[in-house]
């Protein structure tokens, strides 16, 4: 009888493989589909501690420095995620406020909070509160929608680009280098792989 440890399901046709020790930089495909079910990163817990960590500082960046202004017909105005969000709520939106808030701002900063105080933990071989710490991190990686945000200020400029001039802000270059980084280490790398790594420890 396999332990159930040992076995990993492929996300895309469902069959049961059992897990093989891989050599380094190696990946694991499925024997039906091809599908990427896992890899051998030698120095994963580093890696993710650095890339939270850049996650970290190009948040605060994305978050507090305009993400466009736009120049139109001689009246000038910057968008800003907060206030953004603060405007919502001063019009009445309150649901819609909160729900941005939560989304777009409080769910992907504790996204990549608990990704590198897990990481750190990992690094100094601390198994107290980690498995806490990834549990939450797994329930948050489902709720956090900067990446669907960033794609649909994009739709939006393209719209808006004919009628008047915009200009790129500082927190746009963040706030793509933060979707980049997130998509990354909570897609590509898969959250599973954190898993095993709690196992190791
Ligand atoms: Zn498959």
């Amino acid at each position: 009888m396999n332990n159930l440890k040992d076995l990993t399901i492929c996300p895309r046709c469902q069959t049961l493989h059992k897990k093989l020790p891989l050599s380094k930089k190696e990946e694991a495909h499925c024997a039906n589909c091809n599908a990427r079910l896992y890899k051998n990163y030698t120095d994963l817990p580093q890696r993710a501690l650095a890339l939270s960590l850049a996650a970290l500082i190009f948040f605060t960046i994305a978050s507090t420095f305009p993400i466009v202004q736009i120049d139109f017909a001689g009246s000038f105005s910057s968008v800003n995620l907060l206030d953004a969000i603060w405007q919502l709520l001063h019009e009445g939106y309150i649901f819609m406020a909160l729900f941005a808030f939560l989304v777009l701002f409080l769910f992907p900063l504790l996204l990549m909070g608990t990704l590198f105080i897990f990481s750190l933990l990992l690094v100094m071989k601390k198994r107290v509160f980690a498995k806490w710490v990834l549990q939450f991190m797994t329930l948050l990686s489902r709720w956090s929608m900067l990446d669907i945000f960033f794609v649909s200020i994009l739709v939006a400029m393209v719209k808006i680009y004919e009628y008047a001039h915009i200009h790129f802000g500082l927190a746009f270059w963040a706030m793509a280098f933060f979707v980049l980084l997130e998509i990354y280490l909570t897609r590509y790398i898969k959250i599973e792989q954190y898993w095993d790594l709690w196992e190791e420890v």
